[in-house]
């Protein structure tokens, strides 16, 4: 038995996720997750809200409300609908929280005693009226490119153009909009990259097992230009980690914050104390997945994220661990992805184009979404949400051959023989064959689920459950009745046992549908270690019940209305 640390990329707590942001971290965590956990390893998996930065203060401010009850109102938001799709997190935690608090300072503090902050003194604007540093986005005026009167300092969102506050016409505060502000002098943290470089180096070209997509990603900055720059990590800000060395102020910091790019991935860390509080656990329940002086040193430790956030992954985070001096835990794969686009195009809140995840679960079930997304996952390349294949992926693969397999065995069951396993003789050629044909591809599954091929191992079991549909199509039970019923019964009860396995196998995938079969057929949901014997596991006279049928499909009208609805405001 292993023990395996997962975490999904951090959801910032700004508005609900579309499914690309679903299925670009959290989904595929999940089921990597659920299929460790049903191998009967011992899972810890993470995520949490990611709440700091300027984004969450502006749109609590636009909300009317505190940026900690925004947080606290969002957090919960989330949390729901990460539920609603099943994502089995051993805890859902909070970047705001106390732990990450202390575990931020205390990273700071170390990485300041190793010499790896410096602390740099910077040109900012001050607002007297508002009696604060301004970052960027909180100063507006007009765009000198293009005479939009609501530009922010760092860019403008008229024309795209990138900024300096002092470019713009006009500045203000965005804030109390006052236009008494002055450039004055303060200081700001910056890790010392620079200084891992040679570190890192070494560390990412060890990594011979990690995809292409995220190797390249690290030493295109660890090498490109001059190198791995240093990065400003303070902020002037109120909503944040204070700032400060370990326990102790710091002095020249006072009334800043950490850049929440600092304090996010340690979150992770955070994030398992919480856990171990919410469960009443000493540190040492968390240390335990964490500190490799303290128990951590077997486990392997996994991160689930998009593209985009492999450099934080590959360089900065790593700096924070290898930094510090001490021996907490180094990721040891990261599996990066590429982007889900919306029928072609980008995802857009704005123009309400693409599905979001409150409204996914508000249209159907999760399990139709999960099977779609993670069969469709965006691993190798971005994938492409469309209706038509949507609608395919849920008639075909979940109605027609799952959801169809299952009613079909289970009503002509019980029509014929009740609601038990018929007994029948013993399988003959027909059922070894399936076995034989299982097999392999339960292996590959298998293989295919540990490297964490998504796509590659929802086809196996897409293959798996076709191999059952073609049986029975091929043995035609309700026909054989009529001569053998001795031999019917048999192919029912082979049958059975078929669904018994499915419903195993699927749960990755497929949760709640692979509950509700494994309920009605009253089994355990332990893996298959042969697939002759998992298929024997269901003997005559176990008892079991009709479920409701599993997937409704989507009909063309339906398809239709819901690619109107999406499609955007034009
Ligand atoms: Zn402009």
């Amino acid at each position: 038995m292993a023990r395996i640390l997962i975490t999904s990329a951090l959801p910032y707590i700004n508005g609900i996720k579309h499914l690309g942001n679903l299925v670009g971290s959290q989904l595929p965590s999940d089921a990597y997750a659920r299929f460790m956990r049903a191998r009967g390893h011992e899972v810890m998996l993470i995520c949490a809200t990611d709440e700091h930065g300027t984004p969450a203060e502006l749109a609590a401010a636009k909300a009317g409300k505190p940026v900690e009850e925004f947080c606290r109102e969002m957090w919960q938001v989330q949390k729901d609908i990460a539920d609603g799709f099943r994502l089995s997190f051993d805890h859902f935690g909070r970047s705001s929280s106390a732990r990450n608090h202390a575990l931020t300072q205390h990273f700071a503090g170390r990485l300041a005693d190793a010499g790896l902050i410096e602390e740099v003194s910077e040109k900012q604007v001050y607002s007297r009226a508002d009696g604060r540093f301004l970052p960027d986005r909180y100063i507006e005026g007009t765009c000198p490119n293009c005479g939009y009167d609501k530009a922010r300092g760092d860019q403008c969102e008229n024309c795209t153009k990138q900024l300096d506050p002092t470019d713009l016409i006009n500045p203000h505060s965005a804030i109390s909009g006052s236009t008494d502000l002055e450039v004055r002098e303060t200081k700001h943290l910056y890790l010392r990259q620079s200084q891992m470089r040679a570190k890192l180096t070494a560390w990412i070209e060890s990594k011979t097992d990690w995809p292409v997509l995220t190797t390249s990603i690290a030493k295109k900055w660890l090498n490109d230009g001059d190198g791995l720059q240093d990065r400003g990590i303070t902020r002037d800000l109120d909503w944040g980690v204070p700032v400060k060395r370990g326990a102790q102020d710091w002095p020249g910091m006072e009334g800043k914050v950490f850049y929440v790019w600092f304090d996010a991935p340690i979150e992770y860390i955070a994030a398992t104390a919480e856990w171990a509080d919410a469960q009443g656990l000493p540190d040492s329940a968390w240390q335990r997945w964490w500190r490799e002086d303290m128990g951590a040193e077997d486990v392997r430790y996994v991160e689930f994220m998009a593209k985009d956030n492999i450099p934080f992954h590959t360089l900065t985070f790593p700096s924070t661990i290898m930094g510090s001096g001490e021996p907490w835990k180094l990721v040891d794969y990261i599996k990066g992805f590429n982007w889900l686009l919306y029928e072609g195009g980008k995802f857009s809140t704005s123009q309400g184009r693409g599905v979001f995840m409150d409204q996914a679960l508000e249209i159907l079930p999760s399990d139709y979404w999960r099977w779609w997304l993670l069969s469709n996952a965006p691993e190798s390349a971005d994938s492409d949400f469309t209706w038509e294949s949507f609608q395919t992926g849920v008639n075909k693969d979940l109605a027609d051959v799952l959801g169809n397999f299952v009613s079909r065995v289970t009503k002509f069951c019980r029509s014929k023989f009740g609601e038990t396993v018929p007994e029948g003789g013993a399988y003959g050629p027909a059922e070894q064959a399936v076995i034989e044909a299982i097999a392999p591809r339960l292996a590959a599954y298998e293989r295919h689920m540990e490297a964490i091929e998504i796509r590659k191992a929802a086809a196996e079991l897409r293959a798996i459950w076709v191999i059952g549909n073609e049986y029975l199509q091929a043995a035609a039970p309700w026909a054989l009745y009529k001569t053998d019923p001795e031999a019917a019964a048999a192919c029912v009860r082979f049958a059975l046992n078929l669904i018994r396995l499915y419903a195993v196998l699927s749960r990755p995938f497929i949760p709640d549908a692979a509950a509700a079969m494994l309920d009605a057929m009253k089994a355990d949901d332990s893996w298959p270690e042969d697939t002759g014997a998992a298929l024997s596991a269901l003997p005559a006279g176990h008892g079991f019940t009709v479920p409701d049928n599993l997937f409704a499909k989507i009909d063309d009208a339906r398809r239709v209305e819901l690619e109107e609805r999406f499609g955007g405001r034009d």
